[in-house]
């Protein structure tokens, strides 16, 4: 077995690189804040100073009197004063910008720069169109992330063609969504009855368990929603045998009601994590039903980058080292297979037993008539007068009767 990428020194040594940068950050924001504190406090100062001497003057009523000797004096020792406030307000602003500037360097040090070296040059050759792809990426993750005004932005001034049926189920996702964020159940209760049946296929206890919470906030109102409480609970029938334990203790706690739930053994239920908790139930259940992924396909690759980069990084250093360049010729493939980890396998790969390569479009999965499965170029290898004999059993056959199969 190879090394793992995502070993724990190294992740260990970019966290530690991440808290470097993080350090002089923090730096930064400190004196940003000490400054702005201190900016407010004399310009506050200075305000008042001048407006109790305005004050003074108006109080004195020497309208259309020439200045006296002594005000004239008083007047530009102010202008002075404002003039040397302003000054030391800037200069002190000045001394931030070296310390910005460390962030800068600290991102420098700790990071590689040069990432372009493992980035292949014809991943950008129809220029055009990648480019569209990956403003359609970018947009489909705006909207994914609710930041639809933003999403419209980046089309209209990419002249990007979104047709509503794309955006309709992210507007209508967000609009449920933010209104469970703001504790109003209605929106995702309307949602889950009208998708009932397709939830129950899916095995989902999203309408379950926002009927609970419905009840549970009944349950906090006190003795006086006990009568509501007890009629909302006819919502959990459909559920009674699916849902039976957790509709027991609801009922449990109607006893404590009285004395006040946040006090009995049933204070668990006033927990605010129910909230966080049906908003991930509420995306990922309405994402499966509605065909989207939880997570938008941007930030799928980005995450494996980032899982990915420091070792193409390491595999190329190596390379560069033994002077091998060839090895990675920068075709569709890595030059090393990396660990992604469960979260992204989305489906399964065939690897042909013979060449040892993952199957791709170009080079399928072939059954042969005897049942083995081999990729479609070790097949075009193995083909000897125009017969072909399978390598495992090994059954004689006509090359044109392997089926190309679908993982
Ligand atoms: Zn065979």
């Amino acid at each position: 077995m190879g090394p793992d990428p995502a070993d724990p020194p190294q992740a260990k040594a970019t966290m530690e690189q991440c808290a470097c940068v993080e350090r002089e950050l923090d730096k930064v924001l400190q004196k940003f804040l000490t400054y702005g504190q201190h900016c407010e406090q004399s310009l506050g100062e200075l305000l008042h100073y001048v407006g109790q001497l305005r004050a003074e003057l108006a109080g004195a009523g020497l309208q259309g009197t020439p200045l006296s000797a002594t005000l004239s004096l008083v007047m530009s020792q102010c202008c002075q004063k404002i003039k040397d406030t302003v000054q030391k307000l800037a200069s002190d602003h000045k001394d931030i910008h070296s310390s910005v500037s460390r962030v800068g360097k600290a991102i420098d040090r700790n990071f590689d720069s040069e990432i372009c070296g493992i980035v292949s040059d014809s991943v950008w050759d129809a220029r055009e169109q990648q480019q569209q792809i990956l403003q359609m990426a970018i947009v489909e993750h705006l909207y994914q992330q609710g930041m639809l005004s933003v999403a419209e932005e980046l089309c209209q001034e990419s002249t990007l063609n979104v047709d509503l049926d794309f955006k309709q189920p992210f507007l209508e996702l967000n609009r449920i969504l933010e209104a469970l964020h703001e504790q109003d159940l209605a929106p995702a209760l309307e949602w889950a009855v009208s998708h009932r049946q397709r939830l129950l296929e899916l095995n989902s206890s999203l309408e379950f368990k926002l009927h609970r919470l419905h009840f549970i906030r009944l349950l906090a109102g006190g003795p006086e929603k006990q009568l509501e409480a007890l009629s909302y609970a006819r919502h959990f029938q459909p559920f009674a045998r699916l849902h039976q334990r957790e509709i027991q203790v609801m009922m449990g706690s109607l006893v404590y009601l009285r004395l006040g739930l946040e006090k009995s053994p049933y204070c668990h239920l006033l927990d605010n994590s129910h909230w966080a908790e049906i908003c991930e139930t509420f995306t990922r259940d309405a994402c499966s039903l509605l065909g989207l992924s939880v997570e938008s396909p941007l930030s799928v690759s980005f995450a494996s980058g980032c899982v990915a980069l420091p070792v193409l990084m390491n595999i190329k250093a190596v390379i560069e080292q033994r002077q091998c360049t060839g090895v990675w010729s920068h075709k569709d493939e890595l030059p090393i297979e990396i660990e992604l980890g469960m979260k992204c396998w989305y489906h399964s790969v065939f690897a042909c037993p013979i060449l040892r390569q993952q199957t791709s479009d170009s080079n399928p999965p072939i059954k042969l008539i005897c049942g083995h499965v081999i990729s479609r170029d070790a097949l075009n290898k193995l083909i000897n007068g125009g017969k072909l004999k399978c390598p495992y059993c090994p059954m004689e056959q006509n090359p044109a009767d392997g089926k190309r199969i679908i993982f």
